[in-house]
């Protein structure tokens, strides 16, 4: 009988480092990366992102797709998946990053640091009086695994957070809130926003004109999740009119953000291109295994995706 065999497909990860990591946990495993799939009878796993469509309806055994990293909204939209259980990565390394991620934008602004970095281009000393940070108040949309993990970083940094999620969490240091109600509180009462959610039909455009008519003017704005959870021409608008005083952008509606689209032209936002944190082969792929073996023996995998919810 020929091994049970997990094909890789990825144009941005490392092929051999998932190959190597997945073996050393997992040594009767065929790892198979495509394009190099063998016979795709034996193919019972898949690790993939961004696989063109109808990859996976080639594989006539599959059991379970692992999503090669949180956001499994790409995965959620297509029509190859059926009655196959899905999984997302996650592993501590990529909660660290995002948390880092968070609190080098979070703390820029709460330092007044885009303040002297323009002052710097005009070669003036601006003396901005300097604020504790309990004083300034964050509040992070999202409290799952990234969420929860930068909401601790930011509380024990000193900020006052505030979270809000859809089920009720008890975070030490952390006031959450639920409900269309928490999220209005958390928008009006927050300095600086961070947006941690997932992507699904309930949170597409959850930021549009009105909400971030909510926010205090001259809020700022961090966006770490996806671009869609936010209305890119009602946040272009706010941050023209100044009811948003600074945006810091990881995730856009069109990726790689299209030339020409005004956020370039806008100096009141940071860009970065889809970085703030990432998947680490030698950390994730235990959990990767862990999930294999749990649907070998006709259990759920780890991090599982329930498709109703979106993530
Ligand atoms: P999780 O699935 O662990 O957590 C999602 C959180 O959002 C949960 O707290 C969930 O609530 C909450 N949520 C989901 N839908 C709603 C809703 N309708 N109303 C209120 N709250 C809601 O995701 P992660 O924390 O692991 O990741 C978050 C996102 O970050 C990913 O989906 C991905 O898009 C993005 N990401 C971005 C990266 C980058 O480099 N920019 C890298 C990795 C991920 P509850 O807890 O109640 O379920």
């Amino acid at each position: 009988m020929s091994a049970e065999a997990l094909v890789f497909y990825s144009d941005v990860d490392n092929a051999q480092a998932w190959r190597e990591a997945l073996t050393a946990e997992l040594p009767d495993l065929d790892v198979r990366i495509a394009p190099d799939i063998g016979d795709p009878a034996a193919v019972r796993y898949a690790l993939a992102w961004a696989p063109p469509a109808g990859f996976f309806a080639r594989f006539p055994n599959l059991q379970l797709v692992v999503n090669l990293g949180a956001g499994v909204d790409g995965l959620m939209k297509r029509d190859d998946l059926v009655q196959v259980k899905v999984a997302r990565l996650n592993d501590p390394a990529m909660e660290a990053m995002m948390a880092s991620y968070v609190m080098f934008a979070v703390t820029r602004y709460a330092r007044d640091i885009p303040v002297f970095e323009r002052a710097k281009r005009r070669g003036e000393w601006e003396y901005v009086h300097p604020r504790p940070l309990f004083e300034i108040k964050v509040g992070v949309l999202g409290l799952g695994e990234l969420g929860a993990a930068s909401a601790k970083a930011l509380a024990a940094m000193g900020f006052s957070v505030t979270g809000w999620s859809r089920s009720p969490k008890d975070i030490p240091g952390v006031t959450a809130l639920t409900g269309r109600e928490g999220l209005e509180r958390v928008l009006s009462e927050s300095e600086i926003t961070v947006c941690l959610v997932p992507l699904t039909p309930d949170t597409h455009h959850l930021l549009g004109a009105a909400e971030l008519a909510l926010m205090p003017r001259g809020a700022k704005l961090v966006n770490v999740s996806r671009g869609a959870v936010v209305d890119e021409l009602a946040l272009v608008e706010a941050l023209r009119s100044g009811q948003l005083a600074e945006a810091t952008l990881d995730v856009f509606e069109t990726e790689p953000l299209p030339k020409g689209n005004p956020l370039w032209t806008l100096d009141n936002v940071l860009i970065t291109p889809h970085v703030a944190s990432i998947t680490v082969p030698a950390l994730a792929a235990r959990d990767v295994a862990e999930s294999v073996r749990r649907v070998r023996q006709g259990l759920s995998p780890l991090h599982e995706v329930d498709p109703r919810r979106g993530y």
